[in-house]
C-alpha cells in the first residue's frame, strides 16, 4: 500500500515539476486544520514530509493561520505548537488578520507564483484552491498523508498550453526576449493584431490575468529608472571636472 501511495505521489510531483516549474525545496503551506489532523493521526509532519516528497521541503504558514488558532478553542493548542515551528511567510494582513483560509488563498493568488503546495483539511479552502491551476493539495486521510492528483483545472491549463492556446511561463520569457532582440516595431504590430481579436470576441480570462501582472512588474522598473537618472547626474559632475583638469594641463 505504501509503495502504491508513493508512486502516485511521484507521478503527481513530476506533473507539477514539468508543467508548472515546481522545484526543491518544495514549499508546503500548512494551516491549523492540517496540524490538528496530523496530531490526531500521530503523523510527524517534519519527519514524514521530506520522505513523502523524496526531497527537500520547506514547511511554512502565515500569521493569520497562527492567530486563528489563538482565537479558537483551547483544544487546538497542540496544533498551534506544531504550526509555530514552521517558517512564517509574509501576508498582506499584518494590520488586520483574516481567517486562515482567506489568508492562504491570497498568498497563493491567481497563479501561485511561489509554487506552494497547500496542506489543509478545510474543505471550502480546498474547493477554492482546486479552481486555480497549479496548486497541489495535501491532506490527511486514514492515518496517511496524501498528495491529491492534479485538479481538472490544472489539467485543462496544461492542455491549453500544449495546444498553443496559452503560453507557459518559460515560453513567455523567451518570447519576450525574442521581441526585445528583434526591436519594438514587430511587437507593436502584434499588439495591434491582438486588439482586433479582442474586440471581435469575448476576452480570454487568462489573458486578462496577464494584463494585471504587467503594471505590477513595471512599477519597480520605474523606480529603477529614477535611480539611474539620479546616478547619471552624479556621474556627469566628476566627468566635467576631469575635462576641466585636462584642459588646464594641455
Ligand atoms: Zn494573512
Amino acid at each position: 500500500m505504501k509503495i502504491k501511495r508513493q508512486k502516485k505521489a511521484k507521478k503527481a510531483l513530476s506533473f507539477y515539476k514539468y508543467n508548472f516549474g515546481f522545484r526543491e525545496p518544495f514549499q508546503i503551506l500548512i494551516d491549523g486544520t492540517f496540524c490538528q489532523a496530523a496530531l490526531k493521526n500521530k503523523i510527524q509532519i517534519k519527519e514524514q514530509m521530506p520522505k513523502y516528497f523524496m526531497g527537500e521541503v520547506q514547511l511554512c504558514s502565515t500569521n493569520c493561520a497562527l492567530k486563528e488558532l489563538d482565537s479558537l478553542l483551547k483544544d487546538l493548542y497542540g496544533a498551534k505548537l506544531i504550526l509555530q515551528r514552521f517558517q512564517i511567510r509574509r501576508c498582506k494582513h499584518s494590520k488586520e488578520p483574516v481567517s486562515a483560509s482567506q489568508c492562504l488563498l491570497s498568498v497563493v493568488g491567481e497563479t501561485n507564483p511561489h509554487h506552494y503546495f497547500v496542506a489543509t483539511q478545510d474543505q471550502e479552502l480546498r474547493a477554492s484552491l482546486l479552481k486555480i491551476p497549479g496548486v497541489p493539495l495535501l491532506y490527511i486521510i486514514q492515518n496517511t498523508m496524501v498528495l491529491e492528483k492534479p485538479s481538472a483545472c490544472s489539467l485543462k491549463h496544461v492542455e491549453a498550453v500544449q495546444l498553443g492556446e496559452l503560453v507557459s511561463p518559460t515560453e513567455q520569457q523567451s518570447l519576450q526576449n525574442l521581441k526585445a532582440e528583434q526591436g519594438l516595431s514587430k511587437d507593436g504590430e502584434e499588439r495591434r493584431g491582438k486588439k482586433r481579436k479582442r474586440k471581435s470576441g469575448n476576452p480570454n480570462p487568462l489573458s486578462c490575468l496577464k494584463k494585471k501582472k504587467k503594471p505590477m512588474e513595471q512599477q519597480p522598473k520605474r523606480t529603477d529608472g529614477e535611480k539611474k537618472k539620479r546616478s547619471r547626474h552624479r556621474k556627469r559632475k566628476p566627468a566635467d571636472l576631469t575635462v576641466g583638469v585636462k584642459a588646464n594641463t594641455s
